[in-house]
């Protein structure tokens, strides 16, 4: 199985496409994301990460050569530690990750870490967690034959999709409660940062001998953290406060709005009978189930963790063999009403 997954404004796994291989080769995944792009097109922003298999990746660059690639830094820390083994240069490579600017890493060819990630489309996201969030979310329905499974994973976007809608119409807010919490924690230690006015809109922000440039109307910090993922830095977040009668929900990303959340969810999916129900169309008549290659060895139905791999204590590590995603982000606040899922 394969699955489109994306975040919404609250971090929350948003599906948007799933399908059934043949098997992980090129041909199937460029079936698989040439239905993506029939469903969501190429939104402004749009950005794909994997966990860069070989594979998908020579099927993204024929689908969406253009897109923006993002890597897992966990999967590329994986292959980095058969050559580079150590605590520190683990330390270093995580580091690296989380670096907003370029001044912090230096160059890099593939984009894992936030330095190199564009601007546009408002998330900071270094790993593919969400996907693996997918895994845990159709975990009882694994085992089920293909039919069972896709009927599961339907019904379970149906009931989403209804329960995020109805709790969206209950937010009487402008931003969506886990950035309201967020800022709500950064506002406890502002007081430490020393803002120095170049005027209304213009600021350097001090801490602890650091500086940064802020630039309110265009939405800027020179620590990138605000451009990258759509919220107000610590920076920024201290300039605002300091302005009597600003308020810091005009300053975070469209894309964190309770509106755009509601757009979100707005779609129904439309309830569907029984399997003895449905009316057949004659085309399934007759169809044999495809020619099953055996590899060698027995089937492997848990997946051979890293040792120093984080355990998030779900069950959908033991699977994750089975079913493969990949991360789309950024075209969910503006575009999802157009999806059509
Ligand atoms: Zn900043």
């Amino acid at each position: 199985m394969a699955a489109a997954s994306a975040i919404d404004g609250c971090n929350q796994l948003f599906l948007v496409a799933y399908g059934i291989l043949e098997s992980e080769n090129i041909e199937s995944w460029t079936w698989f994301l040439n239905g993506l792009y029939e469903a969501i097109g190429l939104p402004n922003g749009l950005v794909l990460a994997s966990d860069r298999q070989k594979r998908l990746e020579e099927a993204i660059c024929r689908v969406y050569p253009s897109v923006e690639h993002r890597t897992c830094v966990r999967h590329m820390y994986k292959n980095f530690k058969k050559k580079f083994r150590g605590k520190s240069l683990q330390k270093s490579v995580w580091a690296a990750a989380r670096s907003y600017t370029i001044e912090d890493l230096g160059k890099k060819p593939e984009i894992w870490s936030r330095s190199q990630f564009s601007t546009v489309c408002k998330c900071d996201y270094i790993t593919n967690n969400i996907s693996e969030a997918f895994n845990a979310w159709v975990a009882e329905a694994r085992e089920r034959p293909v039919l069972d499974l896709l009927d599961t994973i339907k019904q379970k976007i149906m009931v989403t999709m209804d329960k995020r809608r109805r709790m969206a119409i209950k937010w009487n807010d402008d931003i969506v409660p886990s950035v309201k919490k967020y800022v709500r924690n950064l506002s406890r230690g502002l007081a430490a940062y020393e803002v120095q006015r170049g005027s209304d809109s213009k600021a350097e922000v001090s801490y602890k001998g650091q500086r940064c440039e802020v630039l309110l109307t265009d939405g800027i910090c020179s620590c990138r953290k605000w451009q990258v993922s759509g919220i107000p830095c610590v920076h920024a977040m201290s300039f605002i406060f300091s302005i009597r009668g600003a308020k810091w929900e005009e300053y975070v990303d469209l894309y964190f709005s309770v509106e755009k959340t509601g757009v979100a969810y707005n779609l129904e999916i439309a309830p569907m009978p029984d399997i003895s129900q449905w009316i057949s169309n004659g085309q399934l008549d007759g169809l044999l189930p495809p020619l099953s290659r055996r590899l060698t060895g027995r089937p492997k139905k848990n997946r051979i963790s890293a040792a120093d791999e984080i355990k998030f204590g779900y069950k959908y590590w033991s699977f994750r063999i089975v079913i493969d995603s990949i991360l789309i982000f950024g075209c969910l606040a503006t575009n999802i009403g157009a999806l059509g899922l």
